[in-house]
């Protein structure tokens, strides 16, 4: 089976024009005539993503993040960037991206994934994109409801739970229940005046910074609970799509840990 059919499949789900503009989802390295000996699926495209998928015979890797987000003018291996492109070449390996696209839908999205996790009913996007066919049902972020309520407190200890987090950061307890939850994979800051206007009682994300917690303003509870931990589950999201639609060739979940953050 080539490639072409698999991307096809991937982008009858998320379909790439719902990317972001400053995004590059699609096929990165390769050619969509490839023949798929097998798929490996992962957060990132490393080095040893790419030696992962040589010692299973994986010649296609499905990431989440693009390998390639601007020009490159030297490809000369002194960065991870060059060389995991080198690498892939040199091991006839495709590197294929499905980011923002897939962060933007509805049905199946990274944001829904993450709201599956957390148990939260009556979901919608958060912030939906205006000029999409049908719209409310592609854009950025997801907000829900927990079927139980739970004390800020409580919340803290079930994400971290169910999110498999050793540790969250987070602005002050306003001492309220927590019943609205809104959530965005990756890094979801530019929606927290969207999750406060929605009403959310918490606003779980990513890569928040320190003067930019500030901006909870006794209004919300910011919860970041780091990038990779927040869209881990995009692999199991990814490996179920591909492995329920297709059984001609093997597909694995990478276990290098591409998480460049580690915890002491
Ligand atoms: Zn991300």
């Amino acid at each position: 089976m080539q490639l072409k059919e698999l991307t096809d499949y991937l982008e009858g789900i998320a379909p790439l024009q719902y990317q972001e503009s400053y995004d590059n989802a699609g096929l990165i390295v390769g050619s969509h005539e490839t023949e798929i000996k097998g798929v490996l699926i992962s957060l990132d495209t490393t080095p040893e993503v790419i030696k992962e998928a040589v010692e299973i015979g994986a010649n296609v890797v499905v990431a989440h993040h693009p390998i390639i987000f601007s020009g490159l003018k030297k490809i000369n291996g002194k960065t991870y960037i060059e060389k995991t492109i080198i690498d892939a070449i040199q091991n006839n390996i495709a590197i294929y991206a499905i980011h923002t696209n897939l962060d933007n839908i509805y049905v199946n999205g990274v944001n829904a994934k993450i709201a599956e996790k957390l148990g939260l009913a009556e979901t919608k996007i958060l912030a939906p994109k205006l000029d999409v066919d049908p719209s409310g049902n592609v854009g950025s972020g997801m907000i829900g409801q927990l079927e139980k309520p739970l004390s800020e407190i409580d919340f803290l200890d079930y994400l971290k739970d169910k999110m498999r987090l050793k540790v969250v950061k987070h602005t002050t307890k306003l001492s309220k229940t927590v019943r609205t939850v809104a959530v965005c994979g990756g890094s979801g800051g530019f929606l927290l005046p969207n999750a406060i206007a929605a009403g959310a009682d918490v606003f779980i994300t990513a890569d928040y910074k320190y003067h930019e917690f500030f901006d909870a303003n006794g209004q919300i509870v910011i919860i970041d609970i780091g990038h990779y931990e927040s869209e881990r589950y995009t692999i199991d999201l990814l490996y179920k799509l591909i492995t329920e639609k297709f059984s001609n060739f093997a597909a694995h979940s990478t276990n290098v840990d591409t998480n460049p953050i580690k915890y002491h």
